[in-house]
């Protein structure tokens, strides 16, 4: 398909900007799998849409037809492009205004022992430290997300799971949004500290996102089997209680023009470096027996 050949995405907008029409979209997505396994008839689709009035049924679900929802024989089922704007929007991140204020959450600072603290604010969740002021974690995290959920611990665990999700997509050069190839390279994310960062740049939506050099090596088959053999469980324990992925300390550049970066991972008194290349990919390891 040719660029003008494409529909234009405020037309796309349009098409749903209606209550009746997203009082359709729900009533596809929300029927239950095990009874209709996706596909509603015409009139199971106007009963379970609550629509009495059979025009104007009639014409709001003809223009969701193409694009959001799809006919055939059998009858009506939401396309992946309808699927995915129901979940969006269900998912609260047009919609919902949740907040958390600041409050203490079970892990230390590593630089000065004080409680960490989690906020929610316009859908990112960050954790800091209220004493020395240093950001841990500043990631966007759905609203439906933190809502469904009552206690810090259980939204934290997910928060863990969610950011290491994005993680490892990036890590293979995945785009988190449309799937397309976004590659990462070493960068220094400011130039008064110094300090490299990995920068993921989508070449087809163009979405960017920083991770750490340690978040890059994060799900390494040798760094989670380091961990492992020493007890511990890399792959659940929260990512700002581990010092290799967001301590500066574990990250030493011996040269920038190429690029070779070394992650020190430390386990019960042992160490072991992960080297980096230029394009944030592992290209040796050191001092592991
Ligand atoms: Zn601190
Ligand atoms: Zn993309």
């Amino acid at each position: 398909m040719s660029e003008s050949d494409q529909p234009n995405p405020a037309d796309v907008f349009r098409v749903v900007a209606d209550e009746t029409r997203m009082t359709i979209l729900r009533a596809l997505a929300e029927a239950p799998y095990d009874e209709y396994e996706e596909v509603l008839t015409f009139s199971q689709l106007r009963e379970r849409a609550g629509i009495r009035d059979s025009g104007k049924f009639n014409y709001h679900l003809d223009t969701l037809v193409g694009q959001f929802v799809e006919r055939t024989d059998e009858g009506y089922s939401l396309t992946y492009p309808g699927e995915l704007l129901y979940r969006t929007i269900v998912a609260g991140l047009f919609t919902r205004e949740t907040e958390l204020e600041p409050r203490d959450i079970d892990s230390d600072c590593l630089d000065c022992g004080t409680s960490l603290e989690m906020s929610y604010d316009e859908a990112v969740l960050r954790i800091t430290c209220p004493e020395c002021e240093r950001e841990y974690m500043t990631v966007e995290f759905p609203p439906s997300a933190v809502e469904s959920r009552d206690a810090d611990a259980d939204r934290l665990e997910t928060f863990d799971q969610w950011v290491r999700h994005h993680v490892m997509l990036m890590n293979r050069d995945v785009c988190v949004w449309c799937a397309g190839r976004m590659p990462g390279e070493l960068r220094y994310r400011s130039e008064e500290d110094r300090i490299p960062y990995v920068a993921h740049t989508c070449e087809h939506c163009g979405g960017f996102m920083w991770t750490t050099p340690g978040e890059t090596v994060l799900n390494h088959p040798a760094v989670v089997s380091f961990f492992y053999e020493r007890g511990v469980d890399v792959t659940s324990r929260p990512l700002w209680e581990l010092p290799f992925v967001v301590s500066d300390d574990a990250v030493e550049v011996r040269s920038e023009d190429p690029w070779d970066l070394a992650v020190t991972v430390a386990c019960e008194g042992d160490e072991m470096r992960v080297l980096l290349d230029g394009d944030a990919k592992v290209v040796g390891i050191e001092g592991k027996e």
